[in-house]
């Protein structure tokens, strides 16, 4: 057995690392536990075709409190996508081509109605279940049902379908509608600003750097990498946390800064709660996919949306030199698409671009991803209302910590940032003994 820490945190995605930097700078010892071989989790900066791109997350937005505090404090760069003029959209087997302008103004009523009702559900965004009883009877229908109500034209109907799906990584068929209105209630109800704070700026040297920055203040923490935990069991000096590879490590408490949909793969001694359990079974809902493409043959930026059952939904071109453009691209089922990427990229651009060439293409397959096994966390009906005060809510000296917890910008890089710190702070209060044990 290695020797006694204060703290073992497992996983080292942002609330993990942020986790640790909170503790370290509270003056205990921490140890951190990586299955990968590198730190970001969720967050890749990766060399792909000539370029170091983000697999996972990228877009962060000053209304975003917790990651945009990070960034001044490090004193980061930020860039922005380019700006848009043409949006590109397919529905009811016709594409048409808006400015920006037209196209918002097209949506304006459809999206207030869909949010109608985010004020009174979420008054207080960061504390999300205030309005308990209200919300119980709103997170029993699917963002999917609540859009079918409104009867909008079919056309529109498809469109606005495909952006939230776009949202929200997955289809409208098992998300709860809550999702949409908690997003809606961070950024003052404004439908605009929620696609606007999740893709238009990016730190200029990526998510590696930022997450670099709060790992280097981690000063006296340990990590060790490709160091899979596979149990943690309760023991009268803390807690025994044993990985993969036959190592153990013991720790006074425990904090598990990893994904919901893995949580149940870790065998808890004692086992966690029963409604932590179901959470962790039924998984959150994120689980669509993020490529990355070089092309020839556009010459202005645009964003393009297809209908939510097509193997692509959405494109956004992030760079253009000589003809040659680097795209974003998304869609909400990541069954069938890897393997066929290149073929259903294609098939969906040359719909509306047909002399477009496919160079290069990359990305990552979250959702086969033993160490996420999704995307972004998107809550299912009943989750927020059944398991968050649950998932939020320490079992002796066992933490959670992740974006997939957080309280505001769950799902975001912010959320996890914003769990990590709160996560370090119940610890600390934990080990000193300023709460019941
Ligand atoms: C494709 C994609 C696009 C996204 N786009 C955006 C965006 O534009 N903007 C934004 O703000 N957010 C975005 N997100 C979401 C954001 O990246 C995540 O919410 C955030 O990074 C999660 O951080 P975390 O620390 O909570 O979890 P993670 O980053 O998942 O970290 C958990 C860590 O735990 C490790 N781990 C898991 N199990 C074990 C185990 N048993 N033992 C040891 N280690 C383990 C994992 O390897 C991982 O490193 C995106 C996510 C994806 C996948």
């Amino acid at each position: 057995m290695d020797k006694k820490y204060d703290v073992i945190i497992i996983g080292a995605g942002f609330a993990g690392v942020t986790a640790a930097r909170e503790l370290c700078q509270a003056g205990f010892s921490v140890m951190i536990l990586e299955g990968r071989d590198r730190i970001g989790g969720r967050t890749w900066l990766d060399d792909r075709f000539g370029s170091p791109l983000e697999m996972g997350g990228g877009w962060l937005h000053w209304y975003q409190p917790h990651v945009w505090s990070e960034i001044m404090r490090y004193g980061l760069q930020i860039s922005s996508s380019p700006q848009v003029k043409t949006v590109y959209w397919q529905a009811d087997g016709i594409i048409h081509h808006q400015s920006v302008e037209e196209w918002h103004q097209m949506m304006e009523k459809g999206m207030k109605a869909f949010l109608d009702g985010a004020d009174r559900y979420f008054p207080f965004p960061y504390n999300p279940l205030k309005e308990m009883e209200s919300l119980m009877e709103v997170d029993s229908i699917t963002a999917g049902q609540k859009l079918e109500q409104l009867m909008l034209p079919k056309e529109l109907h498809e469109l606005i379908y495909s952006i939230w799906c776009l949202q929200f990584s997955s289809s409208l068929e098992e998300v709860g509608l809550t999702q949409a209105h908690r997003l809606a209630a961070l950024v003052n109800y404004d439908w605009k600003l929620v696609l606007r704070t999740s893709s238009a700026f990016k730190l200029k040297e990526g998510t590696k750097m930022l997450i670099e920055h709060i790992l280097h203040d981690a000063k006296r923490a340990h990590l060790r990498f490709s160091t899979t935990v596979s149990s943690v069991k309760k023991v009268k000096e803390g807690y025994i946390v044993s990985a993969s590879d036959g190592s153990e490590v013991l720790g006074r408490a425990v904090v598990a800064a990893i994904p919901l949909n893995v949580l149940n793969k870790i065998a808890w001694m004692p086992p966690l709660s029963l409604k932590k359990q179901e959470a962790s079974t039924q998984k959150q809902n994120g689980k669509g996919f993020k490529f990355w493409a070089k092309v020839r043959g556009i010459k202005d930026p645009f964003i393009y949306i297809a209908p939510a059952n097509h193997q692509v939904n959405y494109i956004q071109v992030e760079e253009i030199q000589d003809e040659v453009a680097l795209i974003v691209g998304f869609g909400c089922d990541s069954v069938n698409f890897y393997p066929e990427m290149a073929t259903n990229i294609g098939e969906e651009m040359q719909t509306f671009l047909p002399q477009l060439e496919i160079l290069e293409l990359a990305g990552h397959d979250w959702v086969s991803d033993p160490f996420s096994n999704g995307t972004w966390a998107v809550l299912k009906k009943n989750q927020l209302t059944k398991y968050l005060a649950e998932l939020q809510r320490n079992e002796d000296g066992v933490f959670l910590a992740g974006s997939d917890y957080a309280s505001g910008w769950a799902g975001f890089i912010d959320g996890a940032i914003e769990s990590g710190i709160t996560a370090g702070r119940k610890v600390s209060d934990y080990l000193l003994g300023n709460v019941n044990k």
